[in-house]
């Protein structure tokens, strides 16, 4: 049986995060989440949907894409994010929170860092999207072992010149840094 927690909130972005004071806030955007996620299941797509936040306004949702648009990265999280940024014209989401029907992968994490998303706000966890057939929680894992010991080659190979497109990065004064 799964582990499903039910009305529990869990807050995935770190302590030195301050919980929401209004955590039936939080329930009502996650709640949204798990609809999002229960109805793309209906449509043919992957149980999860993601909805991007603030100043308790919704700026975008997304539901996983993966299988629909042939798009392995196509995750509720990614596409939340990707239309958010769009929605506010601004490759930052400073200060927005991340509401995800799952805990977010490392590729969804990842995307919560660059995105400089401010709070992430997940329903089910890795274990749950395991007992649902999906690798989370496999690839948390991995990332947890050494690179020695994984079933993909992860190379390093160092020319002479890897380093230019930093060295032309850096001297390009009109970079927009990000
Ligand atoms: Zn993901």
């Amino acid at each position: 049986m799964a582990r499903i927690r039910g009305a529990g909130v869990s807050i995935g972005a770190g302590g030195s995060v301050p919980l929401s004071a209004d955590h039936s806030t939080d329930a009502k955007w996650l709640a949204r989440a798990i609809d999002l996620a229960t109805a793309n299941v209906a449509s043919g797509g992957g149980p999860f949907g993601a909805l991007v936040v603030r100043d308790g306004g919704l700026i975008a949702e997304g539901q996983n894409r993966v299988t629909s648009s042939l798009d392995p990265t196509a995750h509720a999280e990614v596409v939340a994010i990707r239309a958010a940024c769009l929605a506010v014209g601004d490759f930052s989401l400073d200060g927005a929170t991340l509401y995800t029907s799952c805990e977010p992968c490392p590729l969804c994490l990842s995307a919560a860092l660059w995105a400089r998303i401010g709070r992430v706000v997940y329903a089910a966890d890795r274990d749950d999207a395991a007992y649902g057939g999906f690798d989370d929680r496999e690839f948390y894992e991995l990332f947890s072992r050494p690179r020695s010991e994984w079933p993909v080659p992860i190379v390093s190979v160092r020319p002479a010149n890897a380093t230019a497109p930093f060295e032309a990065w850096l001297a390009n004064e009109a970079r927009t840094r990000y």
